[in-house]
């Protein structure tokens, strides 16, 4: 049986662990220990070293039968600013901070959550398949924990990752695919008074370009551009010789997402051109989306874990990225599912107790369903 105080008890103990992104070092012991008094044997992996932050992933092997599919359960370690002393304030059914950090509940309800499930599959003696437990460092602002993760040493056959908002029973099951990109107008130097006809302004090509470009904002459905940050320029009486913009294209198709990146830094090219000047692109794409059908096996499953718990399921198309995008990325279908945070990354952030409890009841209703196909 889910332990509703336990499960209490155990996210207020990570919530008041700090747990900054690439500083995960207290939670990454706290959870090696953790899992190691359940009994298994926990690992912590090279990430830390590659990433420049102060600890690895942390991946549990919870064994099972060998005739069933193997799953893998995420949630993220790290937490946003201002994240350092939370305190997890336990009012009724609600769990707030003190009103000066986040709660963390982003992502430490996921890591409660699967903990407390875990521990009550081996004590209502639950058949299951192979699962594989992976807590990630520094999902925030990068997804650098995950895309780190060896998968050759978790052969899953679905991942679920806990990490969304919303009423429990919410999954996310399409994510875009990611391209930032930098371009820098350039231009040529002149003294703005004396002889401005001499020099060509790179703010007034970016500004022309940015002007002109074929899609900003929303483009359709599927898919958003923006221009987040601009600079260059270093005096009033110097004419501009270099202008910098970063901007991002998301899509949840690929081929839109490529269409798009190409036509709006095409659009820089032929403006900067037309004008005299250049323009120097540097682009990246910075994760792939993912896009799962009503006929994908992961769905399938997530409509019998829903009927064996009575949630139902809300799908839905987020416009953010997380770990899930890596993970699809990589080849294992991975969903999004809430745990019930609300007003993450804010300081008004909380979780309903209650929410985690259906959390932790949907998660056994996944291995459960999972437990009734073979491999
Ligand atoms: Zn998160």
């Amino acid at each position: 049986m889910i332990n509703r105080q336990r499960l209490v008890d155990e996210f207020v103990s990570l919530v008041q662990v700090d747990s900054l992104t690439k500083k995960e070092r207290a939670m990454a012991d706290t959870l090696l220990k953790k899992l190691r008094e359940m009994g298994y044997e926990p690992y912590e992996d090279e990430t830390a070293a590659k990433i420049g932050g102060n600890a690895g992933n942390v991946v549990c092997h919870v064994k099972g039968s060998q005739e069933k599919p193997v799953l893998l359960l995420m949630a993220h370690m790290d937490t946003v600013v201002p994240g350092l002393s939370k305190k997890a304030i336990v009012e009724g059914d609600i769990i707030h901070s003190d009103g000066t950090t986040v709660l963390g509940g982003d992502d430490a309800a996921g890591i409660a959550v699967i903990l407390e499930t875990v521990k009550s599959l081996k004590e209502d003696n639950i058949q299951h398949g192979d699962i594989y437990v992976a807590f990630t460092v520094a999902e925030e602002g990068g997804l650098f924990g995950a895309r780190n993760l060896d998968l050759s040493r978790i052969p899953a056959d679905f991942a679920f990752i806990l990490d969304d908002e919303g009423p429990i029973g919410t999954v996310a099951v399409k994510a875009p695919y990611y391209n930032r990109f930098k371009a820098t107008f350039k231009g040529r130097a002149a003294h703005a008074g004396i002889e401005p006809e001499r020099g060509l302004s790179a703010i007034l090509l970016a500004s022309k370009a940015i002007a002109q470009m074929p899609h900003f904002g929303r483009i359709d459905a599927e898919s958003t551009s923006n221009i987040g940050i601009i600079g260059g320029g270093e005096a009033r009486n110097i004419v501009c010789p270099s202008c910098t913009i970063e901007g991002e294209v998301r899509s949840i198709v690929e081929e839109k997402i490529e269409r798009f990146t190409n036509e709006i830094l095409d659009s820089f090219k032929k403006t900067a051109e037309s004008l005299g000047g250049k323009v120097e692109i540097d682009l990246e794409r910075m994760y792939p989306g993912y896009d799962i059908k009503e006929t994908d096996e992961i769905l399938k499953l997530l409509g019998k874990a829903s009927e064996l718990s009575g949630i139902p399921l809300h799908l839905h198309a987020t416009g953010g990225g997380s770990d899930t995008n890596i993970i699809n990325g990589k080849g294992i279908p991975a969903v999004d599912t809430s745990v019930g945070m609300e007003k993450v990354h804010s300081t008004e952030e909380f979780i309903r107790i209650s929410n985690m409890e259906k959390a932790c009841s949907f998660l056994t209703a996944i291995i459960k369903a999972a437990a009734t196909y073979s491999r």
